[in-house]
């Protein structure tokens, strides 16, 4: 029980830095939230009570099982379905993101789709997929995913890709860690933010299928260099 209490710290912690660092290179706002699957049980994921990023600590974290519910009686993201459902459809998923990180929000609401430009954004695969709440639930919604059954359709949008957009509203992020899911939102806000300037100048040469495969494995393989600069980063702005 103790061991399995401080491997949880650890994870609590991981999360915290994650969020602090999201916040701090401009990527999450004031409603986004990082989870992380349970490492001894893959049926319950943590994700923060429902707070401000900027206000979470190790102490604010619950546990969820995979219908998003738990037995912690404080306040819990209306969102958490995003992360549940995501969980129950992709066993290889450790970790859940969700964020409104702006260089990608155009590409929710652009016919554009985001596709990748440079080595670092190869992960991406072909496109970025786009989950379109109207084609279930017409143009009078809120946008929000605050259902299950919204947030299984975002689940099926996704498929087996590492980043799903939710139309006119935000990003889902998901990886093997939260370290991978960290370095993975960080170069898809970049990737964005390239592609835009790149269509304002010319015509775009994306990255090849053999290029998406080759680079993908060989940036993939620099997750802890990026954890290591941001968490530095937070150190240095006297943020951790
Ligand atoms: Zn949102």
């Amino acid at each position: 029980m103790t061991e399995s209490k401080s491997a949880h710290d650890k994870v609590f912690a991981e999360l915290v830095t994650a969020t602090k660092i999201l916040i701090n290179e401009g990527i999450m706002d004031t409603f986004g939230h990082i989870s992380v699957r349970v490492p001894e049980d893959p049926e319950s994921f943590f994700l923060a009570q429902k707070l401000a990023p900027s206000a979470i600590t190790v102490n604010d974290i619950q546990r969820f099982n995979l219908d998003g519910e738990t037995s912690d009686n404080r306040p819990s993201y209306l969102e958490r379905y995003i992360h549940s459902e995501i969980y129950k459809a992709r066993p290889d998923v450790q970790c859940v993101l969700h964020t409104h990180s702006p260089a990608v929000l155009p590409y929710c609401f652009v016919d554009q789709p985001l596709r990748p430009v440079t080595h670092m954004g190869a992960f991406i695969g072909d496109a970025v997929p786009v989950y379109e709440i109207r084609d279930k639930h017409g143009d009078e919604t809120d946008l929000f995913g605050g259902s299950p059954s919204v947030c299984r359709d975002i689940a099926e949008s996704l498929a087996s890709y590492p980043v799903v957009l939710m139309a006119r509203h935000g990003v889902v992020n998901v990886g093997k860690s939260v370290r991978e899911v960290v370095f993975r939102a960080f170069y898809l806000e970049q990737e964005a933010a390239a592609l835009t300037a790149g269509l304002q100048i010319g015509t775009v040469k994306y990255l090849s299928p053999g290029e998406i495969k080759t680079a993908g494995k060989l940036v993939g393989a620099q997750i802890d260099r990026g954890w290591d600069h941001w968490s530095q980063r937070l150190r240095q702005a006297g943020l951790a």
